[in-house]
């Protein structure tokens, strides 16, 4: 294969798949010099149409905090008054209109966060947003698997067409 298509492919590869967040070895990330954590909010840290942040995520954050890790809230969601509750519940950076996978949202976070692609890590559950967006700016990427099961098919669709590349790449 060309070293052309080996480039696509690797765009559309997270560096590590995972169920969820809580399956994530941060010491480990930690050791690989990981200071900054930039995460998706839907159906990453909380199913897409819930409000509340369970305590079990409200913990998660605590403990990443306590860890020495920066967060950032990266979302593309529409919905500007969900994501500041989000972020201001877990008093976190938060932004919506992320318009990922393009890399404005990513650069922003960086800034907020004061770290290099290199100290970054994304963690989402999109392959075609997070995961690409992560890839195309060389911030190490985490794909969670989403937290809500899909009815509406143009999604249904997509998450296809996920599953699709994550078996080809
Ligand atoms: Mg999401």
């Amino acid at each position: 294969m060309s070293k052309f298509w080996q480039e696509i492919k690797n765009l559309f590869r997270p560096k590590l798949i995972v169920q969820d967040i809580h399956q994530i070895d941060f010491d480990k990330l930690k050791s690989q010099g990981i200071t900054a954590l930039i995460l998706d909010i839907d159906d990453t840290l909380i199913p897409r149409r819930v409000n509340d942040v369970s305590p079990q995520v409200f913990e998660w954050v605590a403990t990443r905090k306590e860890e020495g890790f920066n967060l950032c809230l990266t979302s593309n969601s529409r919905h500007p008054l969900r994501v500041k509750f989000i972020g201001e519940t877990l008093n976190v950076p938060a932004m919506h209109l992320g318009f990922k996978p393009l890399p404005f949202a990513f650069w922003k976070s960086l800034r907020i966060l004061n770290a290099k692609p290199e100290n970054a890590v994304m963690i989402g559950d999109q392959l075609f947003m997070d995961i690409l967006g992560a890839n195309l700016v060389n911030i190490y990427s985490i794909f969670v698997k989403h937290l809500t099961p899909e009815t509406f098919l143009p999604r249904q669709w997509m998450r296809m067409a996920e599953e699709w590349a994550l078996k080809r790449f």
